[in-house]
């Protein structure tokens, strides 16, 4: 651990020969001088601290900017040193990271757990900006984490706890396997100080017979090693990862039930020479298939790399063996970090892949104003475990565990996600809520006339998905609501005209709803639309002082949200009225069409020129329109007369798919020596798509007639 400047400098040296020592300099006797009269829970002068933090990010590489950063990082909040000050001292870039980690520690909720979400909500903006906030600030854990000794049991506890439930986790996501381990390792102590104590006394009992073996099979490794000619280094160890005080602590399991207690790590020098260790390990050992992980090939989402495999050997001992390349190893360990380490030209700004996890996460609970859901949520994201899938053609994508074909559909690209209609999971057909499984091969299917539904968000697990069905759901409501808002207005306003015969500025009475409610008519028409603005009788005088209010459309809270946003046709002024497709016409979206009140069964949809609708009675004829986007299929039924050939059927049914039409049936009769009749039902979601088949149709070569067949349509 760094404790003097003079050290601190020689490290940022050895790998920045040319870095900006006066500006290191600088940042360090700032910040002597600014804590110069205070001392940490240990009774240690202050400076012992930043200097710590600031050595841990030269052990990282990183740029003199983070450095000094790292020095400064508790001035703006410790002392009497303000944000303006340290950038008129040392610039913008150093002030805005300070500002960073400042603003973390700033926590206005008194409830623990939302005073959590809080800090790792602005953790992670803070990060999603500028990465170096976030290395600072696990360097900071790590250190008030080494010094926790000094505090009393119960601050120990919540903030080793703090530290297992997001800073251990957020090094996780972004690759720092061992800025993960340490705070893990020292974290578990003062969080579960019984435990800690109970299971390392149990491996302090076995550590003479765990090292024994370990070094027996280490002896044989480096055999193959050097059978082969390939140059590696092998580590051992007795895991004493959280995962195996987690392992120990629930399942109430002895040690040597623990598949991954002992570990061997073989580092070599390519990729080749990793995948011919594994087959010659393989062959010598007893593996366990279940076991055997290729992160290789299957890179992890954080950039982990690595092959694991689990051997039994002959004494019925097992171990966990690694085997990476050099590289692979260094990535493992330092993540993002070694992204960032310090070269000339780096850009701090720049987009990194680890990040976008992150980003989806923030973006996803937006709209969410309760902080424990996020936490929650955040945290699970946070832990579980990743599952890989294959793509059909055998591309790997990572999920995590729980997830659905949906989040699959969606981590492939979006227009999936938003057409997915069903999948196949290892070439069986599966219901979307479907958890998959690590190895499990996918298989999407896509329709044009599919689209996400609300009932999505129940099962789906990935943030990336969620908050794609979120975005779609909001967008088709909110637009269902203008409309609706604007045909309310647009009544009144006619009613207004007729009532009070007047002429009014328009324009006029769209400021007055600026002023009232300070929002613009697009929000306006959405909150009337969606009765999250009522206009009563109270109301409407405040928008027109100068007039008795006018009738109003009665508007009533329906609690049948979504059966009323997703129906099909709009119908002015009614709520709730039952829709029928009249079987004389068989309207399809598109067609123009008229509403007829019927005695008892609701409102019939006509095509507006049905031979049947010429004698109606006027007032029972009521305007509709269809819902632009709500979709729905029709079913429609065709008769083909068509030359009776080979392979007739499937040019007939190729025109269908081509056009994404589903095929509901199809049967062929013969009528002529040389004609046949198809009979095909299919689905269409409007005119267009119908009338994009029947041209298609058309053109098949001597077909004799084309006929619909009137069918009941379901509503
Ligand atoms: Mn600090």
């Amino acid at each position: 651990m760094v404790k003097r400047f003079f050290e601190l400098q020689e490290k940022v040296l050895s790998y920045h020969n040319k870095a900006n020592t006066t500006l290191l300099k600088k940042a360090y006797s700032v910040a002597a001088d600014a804590h110069l009269t205070q001392k940490r829970a240990t009774n240690e002068p202050f400076i012992i601290h930043p200097l710590s933090v600031a050595g841990t990010l030269a052990d990282m590489k990183l740029d003199e900017i983070s450095v000094a950063a790292g020095l400064l990082h508790d001035v703006v909040e410790d002392t009497d040193y303000t944000i303006g000050k340290i950038e008129s001292m040392f610039g913008k870039e150093i002030a805005d990271i300070v500002w960073g980690v400042t603003k973390i520690s700033k926590i206005s909720h008194f409830d623990p757990e939302d005073a959590k979400a809080e800090t790792l909500k602005k953790m992670i903006i803070a990060m999603t900006n500028d990465v170096r906030v976030i290395l600072i600030k696990l360097a900071d854990r790590l250190h008030n984490m080494a010094t926790l000794e000094a505090l009393n049991e119960e601050k120990r506890k919540r903030i080793a706890r703090e530290t297992l439930e997001i800073y251990a986790p957020i090094a996780f996501r972004l690759g720092m396997g061992k800025m993960k381990t340490e705070l893990e390792d020292i974290a578990f102590k003062y969080a579960y100080p019984e435990e800690y104590e109970r299971i390392n006394n149990e491996i302090e009992h076995k550590q003479k017979w765990a090292m024994q073996k370990l070094g027996n099979l280490k002896d044989e490794i480096a055999g193959i090693l050097k059978q082969y000619k390939i140059t590696g280094e092998i580590h051992s160890r007795i895991k004493r990862d959280i995962s195996i005080y987690r392992k120990l602590m629930r399942q109430n399991i002895t040690l040597d039930r623990v598949y991954d207690l002992l570990a061997l790590r073989i580092i070599t020098d390519s990729v080749e020479n990793c995948y011919l260790l594994m087959g010659e390990i393989h062959q010598r050992w007893q593996y366990i298939p279940a076991r055997w992980r290729d992160f290789i090939a299957n890179q992890k989402s954080n950039g982990y790399q690595s092959i694991h495999t689990t051997i039994i050997t002959s004494d019925a001992g097992k171990f966990e063996i690694q085997i990476r390349t050099g590289e692979m190893h260094r990535i493992a360990e330092e993540g993002i970090a070694a992204h960032w380490q310090y070269k000339e030209g780096i850009n701090f700004l720049e987009n990194d892949e680890r990040l976008q996890w992150f980003r989806d996460m923030i973006e996803a609970h937006k709209e969410n104003p309760n902080p424990k859901e996020f936490l929650s949520q955040v945290k699970g994201d946070l832990t579980t475990n990743e599952i890989y899938v294959f793509t059909p053609k055998g591309k790997v994508i990572t999920l995590k565990k729980g997830a659905t074909p949906i989040d699959f559909a969606f981590a492939i690209h979006t227009e999936v996600g938003f057409h997915c209609k069903g999948a196949y999971v290892n070439e069986q057909l599966v219901p979307l809520r479907t958890k998959l499984q690590s190895s499990d091969v996918v298989d999407i299917i896509t329709s044009k006339n599919a689209n996400p539904s609300a009932d999505w968000l129940k099962y789906v697990g990935t943030s990336r998905a969620r908050k794609k069905i979120a975005g779609y759901i909001q967008k088709k409501e909110n637009l269902i609501y203008w409309e609706k808002g604007k045909k309310i207005w647009g009544k009144i306003i006619r009613e207004y005209k007729k009532k009070h015969n007047l002429k009014f500025n328009e324009d006029a009475i769209k400021d007055r709803i600026n002023d009232t409610y300070r929002i613009d008519m697009d929000n306006f028409y959405r909150d009337i639309g969606s009765n999250k603005r009522v206009l009563d009788k109270k109301s409407l005088k405040v928008l027109f002082p100068e007039l008795s209010a006018p009738e109003v459309i009665p508007v009533k809270r329906s609690s049948k949200k979504t059966s009323q946003v997703y129906k099909l046709i709009i119908v002015d002024g009614y709520k709730d009225i039952d829709i029928l497709f009249a079987r004389c016409c068989n309207p399809i979206k598109g067609d123009k069409i008229t509403g007829y009140i019927t005695h008892s069964r609701g409102l019939m949809i006509h095509k507006e020129n049905c031979s049947n609708l010429k004698n109606a009675v006027q007032s029972r004829l009521k305007e509709v329109s269809w819902n632009e986007i709500a979709d729905f299929p029709y079913l429609v039924k065709y008769d083909l007369v068509v030359p009776d050939k080979p392979g007739m059927l499937n040019s007939i049914s190729g025109i269908t798919s081509e056009n994404n039409s589903n095929i509901k049936k199809i049967g062929i009769e013969k009528i002529s020596q040389s004609m046949c009749k198809v009979k095909i039902s299919f689905e269409v979601k409007d005119t267009n798509q119908l009338n994009k088949i029947l041209s298609d149709f058309k053109k098949i070569k001597h077909i004799d007639s084309i006929v619909r067949r009137k069918t009941p349509v379901q509503n």
